[in-house]
């Protein structure tokens, strides 16, 4: 009992040393940079021995039928980037995926043998439902029937690192600290301001009256530099030395849409598949 209790606290200490890292490190969101670091090692955690000859694992990700289009990439390109041994690990995830998707669609030909000859015959209508048939079939062979699994762990790691955030919010002299900081980006905001509306917490309007503050002071601070960009870039004053708004547009960026890459499958459909309801 008292290990497990150890490991907790070591847990929300790790976590809580996590968070902070992301106010001091990032230059916007800190659960966005948090997002980008856990991106990056778990593609590596993926590709190594481990997790390659897990099979329930595998089973998830021909289930998903492979990952989305982004992991698909990033996944590859991590296969090569000299990170990891070769592309041995990418490949026995693709086997199995590929495997599962010929069993799928190879019968389905059957449906259409004779067809050819018979066609003239066939009603308009009756070989619009065929179509339309298959069609669904090969959907289903080609989506999976679950979420990418790595942006399912990047979900589920994003839940934890939002609830210490939010958690650690409730304490006076982080709250400063926070306030100080650039806020986050506006998915993340949102989020925040859900899980608070969802979950437990000792002061929801504390928290989420700081949230809200340093939102706007953020949105106002981009928002400026965003003018001086626009008035900087015109013919009369182009000759005047560039500021800090320089980087508006990026700065637009982050705080408009997150890292890149975040929340990209529907939160709806993950949160569905986790709690399975
Ligand atoms: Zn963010
Ligand atoms: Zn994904």
């Amino acid at each position: 009992m008292l290990f497990w209790r150890v490991s907790d606290l070591v847990k929300k200490n790790l976590l809580t040393m996590d968070i902070l890292e992301g106010i001091e490190r990032s230059d916007g969101c800190p659960l966005c940079y948090l997002w980008a670091k856990s991106e990056e090692r778990l593609l590596r955690h993926l590709l190594t021995n481990e997790v390659v000859m897990d099979p329930d694992f595998r089973k998830k990700v021909t289930a998903a039928k492979g990952f989305c289009n982004r992991h698909m990439h990033l996944l590859y390109r991590t296969a090569y980037s000299g990170h990891t041994e070769n592309g041995r690990g990418y490949a026995r995830y693709m086997q199995g995926v590929v495997e599962k998707i010929v069993e799928q669609i190879a019968p389905l030909t059957a449906d259409l043998e004779g067809i050819e000859l018979a066609d003239s015959k066939i009603f308009f209508l009756k070989r619009k439902q065929k179509l339309s048939l298959l069609d669904n079939k090969i959907k289903h062979a080609i989506r999976g029937q679950k979420p990418c699994p790595a942006c399912e762990s990047l979900w589920s790691l994003d839940r934890i690192h939002l609830h210490t955030l939010v958690q650690m919010l409730e304490d006076k002299e982080f709250r400063k600290e926070f306030k100080s900081s650039r806020g986050l980006c506006l998915p993340h905001f949102l989020s925040a301001m859900q899980m608070l509306n969802r979950a437990k917490f000792e002061n929801p309007l504390i928290v989420a009256r700081t949230l809200i503050e340093t939102e706007i002071k953020s949105l106002k601070l981009v928002g400026s530099y965003l003018s001086e960009f626009v008035r900087k870039s015109s013919w009369n004053f182009r000759k005047e030395p560039a500021g800090p708004e320089i980087n508006a547009n990026h700065m637009a960026l982050i705080l408009l849409a997150g890292t890149e890459g975040l929340y990209q499958v529907h939160k709806k459909d993950i949160f569905e598949e986790t709690t399975g309801s």
